[in-house]
């Protein structure tokens, strides 16, 4: 008996799925396929959902996503730096302490290696725990806890310490004292090589692929009667199924759904995620700083990372022009103004890189993300296995970044919507 297997969301995990499942339909909201790869095209140039980079190792990924993008540039060293009150700091902070002033170097140093010699990471409770035991206080108070407030906008001690392998170098006591005292010779980073497209934003090195998969736009999950088999859609349109993948947003889809256990719904709404305000400059002055990317400290600053995309592809860009583009970020609990987001963004950016906001700058556009990050609050991993065991109960297999409200990395997201459809084919037998 032929099993009707469909996909919601076609981002990378509902591409995975469907290039395992032919035939399958995927069902996606926006008028576009991609999800938080897709590229967005503006004033002649395509901006990507915050700074998307490839820097995934599989070799067999990695030439498939060099044939789709045709034209690859690659970095194999990573120029990346830190902004902070005024001076930059080589990336990663810890291993660069002599670019701190000396007073400060000195306090951070001696608490580095007192919270390694006393402390273990790997019985820390939360985040804030963690980074104490790793590099100390100052450190902690002056960049990681400000970033925090910016970035995930929840309190470091409401954080679990489950995202950061892969995202966070641990600290190696070596290096540290190393980088306190002289330079060292090696710019590390946890991404230090890296692949972009030389034209076309970071959709380029998929867009080939969604032209192989059934993906239906402007379908955007309204009802789900899961005894029925029946999905419909705020177009009007209704589908059954047998089988479901989803990769939206959790929340949302246990909202959608008609029977819930009252656990499993107060266990979605829990769940937090940011949402993100894309401001891309483009400034008619070349070259203002050389890193590839840049994060920025200062809770005083709105915008957390800056991407140099004239850095990454000049080739490919207006010369004469510095474009920018930039992540601000907010919790999908708080309201934000749009506008004075932007024109603070334009005005903090030219204090830092040293040009006129109202002179030098040639356009600012916006891409408006509703789901960036999924925060890694506590509790939150023990409520996602409740309603994923739940949600397969009843043959609907929740994956990818939203699915499993966890952050993968695009490879990643993929490769889980492969496993999801490995997982649908064993449930029909
Ligand atoms: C800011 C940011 C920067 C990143 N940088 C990198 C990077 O540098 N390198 C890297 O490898 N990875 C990066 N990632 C990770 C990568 O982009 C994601 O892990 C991956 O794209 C997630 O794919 P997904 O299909 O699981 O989810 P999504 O891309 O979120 O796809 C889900 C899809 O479901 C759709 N949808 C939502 N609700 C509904 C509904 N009700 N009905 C129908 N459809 C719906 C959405 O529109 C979307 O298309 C980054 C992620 C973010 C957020």
């Amino acid at each position: 008996m032929h099993t009707n297997t469909i996909i919601l969301g076609a981002g990378l995990t509902g591409l995975g799925a469907a290039r395992e499942l032919p035939g399958s339909v995927v069902y996606e909201a926006k008028d576009h396929p991609g999800g938080h790869v897709y590229s967005h095209h503006q004033g002649g140039l395509h901006f990507d959902e915050g700074a998307h980079i490839c820097h995934a190792k599989d070799p067999e990924w990695v030439e498939l996503l060099k044939k789709n993008a045709g034209d690859v540039v690659r970095m194999d060293q990573s120029l990346v730096s830190n902004w902070w009150h005024g001076h930059w700091v080589t990336y990663p902070v810890q291993n660069h302490l002599r670019d701190l002033p000396v007073d400060l170097r000195i306090r951070a140093l001696t608490e580095v290696v007192e919270a390694q010699v006393q402390s273990n990471t790997s019985t820390a409770a939360n985040y804030e725990a963690w980074c104490l035991a790793q590099y100390g206080e100052t450190l902690t108070e002056q960049f990681y806890r400000e970033y925090t407030t910016k970035y995930w906008r929840t309190p470091m001690a409401d954080m679990d310490v489950d995202w950061l392998a892969g995202r966070l170098l641990p600290s190696q006591l070596q290096r540290i004292i190393h980088g306190a005292i002289a330079p060292l010779d090696e710019k590390q980073s946890v991404f230090s090589s890296f692949l972009y497209p030389a034209r076309g934003g970071f959709f380029a090195f998929f867009a080939p692929l969604y032209r192989e998969v059934d993906v239906r736009t402007g379908f955007q999950v309204s009802g789900v009667r899961h005894r029925d088999r029946k999905i419909t859609f705020t177009n009007g349109e209704q589908v059954s199924f047998d089988r479901c993948i989803s990769t939206i947003p959790l929340p949302d889809l246990i909202r959608a759904m008609d029977e819930v256990p009252d656990g499993i719904r107060d266990d979605a709404e829990t769940l937090r995620h940011t949402s993100m305000i894309g401001v891309n400059v483009v400034v008619n002055k070349p070259s203002l700083v050389p890193w590839h990317w840049f994060y920025i400290y200062d809770a005083d600053i709105d915008v957390s990372r800056v991407k140099v995309l004239s850095n990454l592809i000049p080739e490919s860009l207006p010369p004469g022009k510095s474009v920018l583009q930039t992540e601000v970020f907010r919790r999908d609990d708080e309201a934000y103004d749009l506008e004075a987001i932007k024109k603070k963004a334009v005005v903090d950016l030219g204090r830092i890189m040293g040009f006129d906001p109202e002179q030098d700058v040639e356009s600012v556009s916006h891409v408006e993300v509703s789901h960036a990050y999924t925060i890694p609050t506590l509790g939150r991993q023990a409520a996602v296995d409740r309603i994923t065991a739940w949600l397969e109960g009843i043959g609907i297999i929740p994956a990818g970044l939203y699915g499993k409200w966890k952050y993968v990395w695009s490879d990643q997201a993929y490769a889980a919507g492969k496993a999801a459809a490995q997982t649908a084919m064993a449930l029909d037998h």
